[in-house]
């Protein structure tokens, strides 16, 4: 399982599948990218390998877009299949997320968020976290980077996670706990992935967010690193 995000002046799609491919000895059942394309969100997933979500991604979205996160998938709930396969939109569609790890507490959860009207299309734990941030974000009415803060808080498990909003396409949200999670820092650009290799060829400037970390990732600005627990999310 592996996770890759980019967000900068590049193409990310050749930077994602490189990025994907590098982290496959990590193993895994399935593959997806979301690239935001100047206006939408165009999504692309598959049970099978990198290799077949390339050759699927390019006959089925417009690879354009200079942000995008990607995927490689050992299921934990829910078989490996195309729907399973992150990433995972919220259901207003404006959220995507990708997710390595568990969210042991996803069932009462997800109990909750169907009271409230929300629809699941996948069985993951990974849809059931994308679609709290949502409603907190709707409910407390605060940034993403706040919402994120205050699901992860309600939430048992292991993660890492890179989380972006279409409406606000010039930030990506990252956490993690138990699972591995590196930023890489270039010039004018950010990559995000499971470990190093898939950003080293172009940057040797790396943060590796500790457990319960996360980060606010913005293009032209600091990187803003606060702990998920206590630290003042703005
Ligand atoms: N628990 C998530 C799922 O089953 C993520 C699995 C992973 O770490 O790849 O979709």
């Amino acid at each position: 399982c592996g996770i890759v995000g980019y967000i900068g002046h590049r193409d990310a799609y050749p930077v994602i599948i490189k990025g994907l491919q590098r982290l496959e000895y990590r193993g895994y059942d399935s593959a997806g990218v979301a690239l935001y394309d100047g206006a939408d969100i165009n999504l692309s997933k598959t049970k099978g390998k990198v290799e077949d979500l390339n050759n699927k991604a390019k006959t089925e979205i417009s690879l354009k877009g200079k942000l995008g996160i990607g995927h490689t998938r050992w299921a934990t709930h829910g078989i490996p299949n195309d729907v399973n396969s992150h990433p995972h939109y919220s259901n207003s569609g404006n959220l995507v997320i990708i997710h390595n790890g568990i969210i042991e507490n996803y069932d009462s959860i997800k109990k909750e968020l169907i009271k409230r009207g929300y629809t699941f299309s996948s069985d993951t734990d990974t849809e059931v976290l994308i679609n709290l941030i949502e409603e907190v974000k709707k409910q407390e009415d605060v940034k993403l980077g706040k919402a994120v803060q205050i699901a992860l808080n309600q939430v048992v498990g292991a993660y890492a996670i890179v989380v972006f909003d279409k409406n606000k396409p010039d930030e990506l949200v990252v956490a993690k706990l138990g699972s591995p999670l590196a930023i890489g820092v270039g010039e004018e650009e950010f990559f995000i992935a499971s470990d190093a290799s898939p950003f080293i060829e172009f940057t040797n400037n790396a943060i590796y967010l500790e457990d319960e970390e996360m980060a606010i990732i913005r293009v032209g600005k600091e990187i803003k690193l606060r702990k998920i627990k206590n630290d003042a999310v703005a």
